[in-house]
């Protein structure tokens, strides 16, 4: 099973994959099926390989990942897939989602489901689309019950399903109380208690679980080239969410650590005008942005997370070295409160208070944390 899974560019979820498997085998795998879990564990990755294993051309368990069906599916092109997700409203029109979409929007659509295709974790998220409307239901009602293709196992997979609103989850409801023969449906959600009882109650309602940050981080050193310093940093800030963990790593963050170390030099030192250059180079338009700045908040936090626990979360030595001068050098500091503060702060700035003050406030509150001296 593992080297096909390396054709759906899948990571970790062996457990789950082998439980769905079972499920197929058996002939109990219903016809709707939701899939909900925190973002980037792979709920769409997955989708795509449950409709590849009830369509692969080779004998065995699963997907196997080469054959044409396969290949299709991974492609995202494949006849007996149906995809639904947001469009934006462009048109009245209640039976044609794509109605009013002008040429350029189109393309930058199909460059959307290009990159989808291309790796099943990227999050599919159109300018302007906030919501799934019925002109998307009634199409794929259409398509789906005009379908001829005998053979195969049709497969709808509707992306972040919770966007559905009522008239199109109503929609689906009549389908799924009638559905179409050997047809399944996946939904794929963070959000499992936004959809409807009435849609729930006919699914089966499937866990998929968090990635360790250890397999987010040596996908992140096998993929993308990252060393593993800035592998685990970017694996941990990004909790588990592969998708997330990428666009940290496509960040430029070499200087990651030694921005860190900036900030702590300058906290420990009596003289003020350092922390002012901190705060100045922060609100630096030429370096940083709104982003970056909560990036490097979100790994001050992760730094003093580290300071509370003590050794063995780490395991990159450089990090695990930080962590360990920190505690030499301030034996008293409050973590909890310095998170707190960082916490705070973050909010702050995401309210667009005034950057220069919230930031000098932010370091000398820091201070005194680092201190025990709240
Ligand atoms: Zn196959």
């Amino acid at each position: 099973m593992a080297a096909s899974l390396e054709h759906f560019q899948i990571i970790g979820q062996e457990a789950t994959i082998q439980s769905w498997q079972t499920l197929i085998q058996s002939g109990r795998f219903g016809h709707a099926h939701i899939l909900s879990g925190p973002s980037g564990v792979g709920k769409d990755a997955l989708a795509i390989y449950i409709a590849a294993s009830l369509n692969c051309q080779q004998e065995g368990d699963g997907a196997c990942g080469v054959c044409a069906s396969c290949r299709q599916l991974i492609n995202i092109e494949h006849s007996a897939l149906h995809l639904v997700f947001a469009l934006p409203r462009r048109s009245a029109s209640q039976t044609d989602p794509l109605a009013g979409i002008k040429d350029g929007e189109m393309d930058e659509i199909n460059k959307i489901l290009a990159k989808k295709s291309a790796w099943p974790y990227y999050r599919i998220q159109i300018e302007g689309a906030n919501d799934i409307r019925i002109p998307s239901i009634r199409q794929l009602r259409k398509e789906i019950y005009l379908a001829n293709d005998p053979g195969t196992t049709r497969v709808v997979i509707i992306f972040s399903a919770h966007r559905m609103n009522v008239e199109a989850a109503n929609a689906l409801l009549k389908i799924l109380e009638e559905p179409p023969p050997s047809t399944v449906f996946l939904l794929t959600t963070e959000y499992p208690d936004r959809l409807p009882d009435t849609i729930r109650s006919r699914c089966a309602l499937h866990h998929v679980p968090e990635l360790s940050w250890q397999l987010v981080r040596d996908d992140l050193i096998k993929k993308k080239g990252l060393d593993p310093m800035q592998a685990e940093v970017c694996a941990r800030m990004a909790a588990g969410d592969l998708t997330q963990a990428y666009h940290y790593a496509e960040q430029d963050n070499s200087l990651w650590l030694d921005r860190i170390r900036g900030t702590l030099n300058s906290l420990a030192s009596q003289d003020f005008a350092s922390v002012y250059k901190q705060v100045q180079i922060l609100c630096d338009k030429e370096l940083e942005d709104d982003e970056s700045r909560q990036q490097y908040l979100s790994l001050l936090i992760l730094l003093f997370r580290d300071v509370a626990v003590g050794q063995g979360v780490s395991e990159t030595s450089l990090w695990v070295k930080q962590v360990e001068q920190l505690n030499k050098l301030y034996p008293q500091c409050d973590s909890a409160k310095a998170i707190q503060t960082i916490e705070k702060t973050k909010d702050a700035l995401r309210r667009k208070v005034h950057l220069q003050l919230a930031l000098t406030a932010l370091f000398f509150e820091l201070r005194k944390h680092l201190r025990g001296m709240a």
